[in-house]
């Protein structure tokens, strides 16, 4: 059993628990008798005049914009149907259990804020989307919450307590944190024990993570969501982010072509929620302006598109340059080969690749240090490039492997010049006189892996992977032949592969940082965990590191992914990362989740972890600060100044790499 269970059962056992009007409860009886005759349910609702009279009144409100008045439930059921007029109903009875909860210190101005526009803007982007019912929408998005009303009836101020400085998208972990469950639960299972409709019970489990929802109305589920994303889009703190939001997760869950249009429906949720307000007898406060709120968002936009695009252009060189050597890198090779293999292959020309490794390489840095290594590494390039030409293009494959591009050259030609490049680097020692405390002289050889079009059968090859799989064979070839060779795949003079080596993957860089001798789990690792759901965000934090820092970086985009590893890494006791870099809304567990289980495992004190938000939210900066988080960061700031960034994680590689000094 779970260790919340008990104290749920409790609460739903609790004899003050709000519970429906009894016309609620019939009409909900009703209903769910597909051969409910309209007449009956009239009867049932004029039976409570205070309710119909509430009924009619909103009925006849600018938000049902009916043509002419109506002045009987059953008209009122003949003009809008059975589902308007229970939403209604419904709508009206969940007030009625939540009339007391605002004396004894709960925030009901802010619930059914929260409430009202997150309804009426569910049932706006339903209709907007044409879904199914939008009524039916309503009523779930109006009670997705009802679970925290049942939770403070029970535990009073203690539950505020813990949800009182929480804002409301992360309420579930707190809630989660104090009970093992939260108001999603609690939801359900009152919905459930009011017998409402089944679609309705699954939007409320799943309102805080709709991914999760399985079954039934998944369409109502994600409206509802939407619906709340709307509401925070209404609240001017949060606005430009839930707007971005709102607008990239239609189109995800939706598609491009259903076309949700922002600006009208946070015009509709402004005019909709005062009448229903109004009617429903709450005060949610004052309801910003939509077309500034826009304004705002656009500006902001603007602002980081322009940023971005800049920011990009100038990656978008970088990119495909080797920082080290200033020649092509692995990116650059791989698109060039791509169209090369392309033309080779449907137009019969030519191509060879050289694919070449230094020797015992891994001596030069051991005995004369990283330095001394990098410049052997930038004169092998130098030598290689001008062997080639511009008869082809050299690139830095990776560590201290080459890679040569020879457009239009067959397999002789393409030998001729691996030779080439062999001598050019043999027979002249490299000059190591910049280097301080080392010989000013260096002999270095390389071993040289030959492949091409025609250097096997024709038709053997499918993909160029497969004809740089046959160069790096070659130089497997000449390593165990004795080095400083040249070796032509087909042909291949002392072949001993032995199996396992046939195809090998690039080597990771060794980045100096030693792990070895030392026991603690958390003092090694030179990788940055990026935890982000923004794409853009995290090529240009990638782009930006990859330069800057020594670190590797992985990036996952979900939060339970990252629980996924946070667990590996507790169980194995092996943590291969040197810092976090987390986005506080993700789908999927949280940044504050993915911190307390960091906290969970004892490693927050050991690596760094960084909490970034597109968010202006201070209260949650102090929670994640209050749970151990290293620091609390803006993007927005962030994107302005992407120095901020680069300071932050190169501190972070430095203290890693102190840690494991
Ligand atoms: P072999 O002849 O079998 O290729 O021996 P090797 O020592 O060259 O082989 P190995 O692949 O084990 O060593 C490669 C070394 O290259 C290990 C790593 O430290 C070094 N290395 C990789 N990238 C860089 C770099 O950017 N700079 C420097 N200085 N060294 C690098
Ligand atoms: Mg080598
Ligand atoms: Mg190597």
């Amino acid at each position: 059993m779970r260790a919340g269970s008990t104290k749920l059962i409790e609460i739903l056992n609790c004899p003050s628990l709000p519970s429906l009007p009894t016309v609620a409860v019939q009409l909900l009886e009703l209903t769910s008798d597909p051969d409910v005759k309209m007449k009956d349910i009239a009867q049932l609702v004029s039976t409570d005049q205070a309710l119909s009279a509430k009924v009619l009144k909103t009925v006849n409100s600018s938000y049902y914009g009916l043509s002419s008045s109506c002045g009987s439930i059953d008209r009122a059921l003949g003009y809008l149907g059975l589902n308007t007029v229970k939403s209604l109903v419904l709508g009206f009875s969940l007030v009625e259990t939540t009339a007391l909860a605002g004396d004894q210190g709960f925030d009901l101005m802010g619930h059914w804020r929260r409430a009202i526009m997150g309804a009426t803007g569910a049932r706006a982007i339903a209709k907007q989307l044409k879904l199914s019912d939008p009524d039916e929408v309503f009523t779930a998005a109006l009670f997705q919450d009802m679970g925290m009303l049942a939770a403070f009836t029970m535990l009073k101020t203690e539950y505020s307590g813990v949800i009182d400085d929480t804002p409301h998208r992360i309420v579930c972990a707190a809630e989660q944190d104090a009970y093992g469950f939260d108001h999603t639960e609690v939801g359900e299972a009152l919905a459930e024990l009011w017998k409402l409709p089944k679609d309705i019970c699954d939007a409320i489990r799943y309102h805080h993570d709709p991914d999760k929802a399985q079954s039934g109305d998944i369409a109502m589920v994600r409206a509802v969501s939407l619906g709340t994303l709307a509401a925070d889009a209404m609240s001017s703190k949060s606005s430009q982010v839930a707007i971005r939001r709102l607008e990239s997760q239609s189109i995800a869950w939706f598609g491009v072509s259903s076309g949700l249009e922002v600006e009208k429906l946070l015009e509709e949720i402004a005019e909709s929620s005062k009448t229903l307000a109004k009617m429903f007898d709450q005060d949610i406060g004052e309801i910003p302006n939509p077309a500034m709120l826009m304004a705002q968002a656009q500006d902001k936009g603007m602002e980081l598109q322009i940023n971005a695009q800049k920011q990009a252009d100038a990656l978008a060189r970088e990119a495909v340059t080797d920082g080290l050597t200033q020649i092509a890198n692995r990116k650059r090779f791989d698109t060039e080969i791509g169209a090369l293999f392309g033309e080779a292959l449907s137009g019969g020309r030519q191509l060879a690749v050289l694919f070449f490794d230094a020797d015992r390489f891994k001596s030069v840095n051991d005995n004369y240090g990283h330095a001394a290594g990098d410049v052997v590494l930038v004169e092998l390039a130098k030598r290689a490039t001008s062997v080639v030409g511009d008869g082809g293009l050299v690139c830095r494959y990776g560590g201290e492997e080459f890679v040569v591009l020879l457009p239009d050259k067959g397999v002789e030609e393409g030998e001729r010049i691996a030779e080439r490049i062999r001598k050019r680097v043999a027979d002249t020692p490299f000059d190591l006189s910049s280097v301080e405390g080392v010989p000013d002289e260096l002999p270095v050889t390389v071993s040289v892996g030959v492949s091409a079009m025609d250097a096997g059968e024709p038709g053997r090859l499918d993909n160029p992977a497969e004809l740089v799989e046959e160069a790096d064979k070659g130089v497997y070839a000449a390593k165990s032949a004795g080095r400083n060779m040249v070796q032509v795949y087909g042909r291949f003079t002392t072949i001993d592969l032995g199996g396992s080596k046939v195809s090998k993957p690039s080597q990771p860089q060794d980045f100096g940082a030693s792990d070895s001798g030392n026991n603690d789990p958390f003092i090694h690792g030179n990788t940055l965990l990026l935890i982000e759901d923004d794409a853009l965000a995290a090529t240009l934090v990638m782009s930006l590191l990859k330069r800057k820092t020594k670190m590797a970086i992985q990036w996952i985009s979900n939060g339970d992914e990252a629980q996924k590893i946070l667990a590996e890494i507790a169980e194995s006791q092996q943590n291969p990362y040197s810092a976090v870099v987390c986005d506080l809304d993700l789908p999927g567990s949280n940044g504050l989740d993915i911190l307390r289980a960091m906290r969970g495992i004892e490693a927050l004190d050991k690596v760094p972890f960084y909490v970034v938000t597109a968010n202006d939210d201070s209260d949650l900066g102090k929670l994640a600060e209050d749970l151990g988080a290293t620091n609390f960061m803006n993007k927005m700031d962030l994107s302005k100044d992407l120095g901020a960034w680069l300071n932050l994680l190169a501190g972070a590689d430095q203290s890693s790499g102190n840690r494991a000094a």
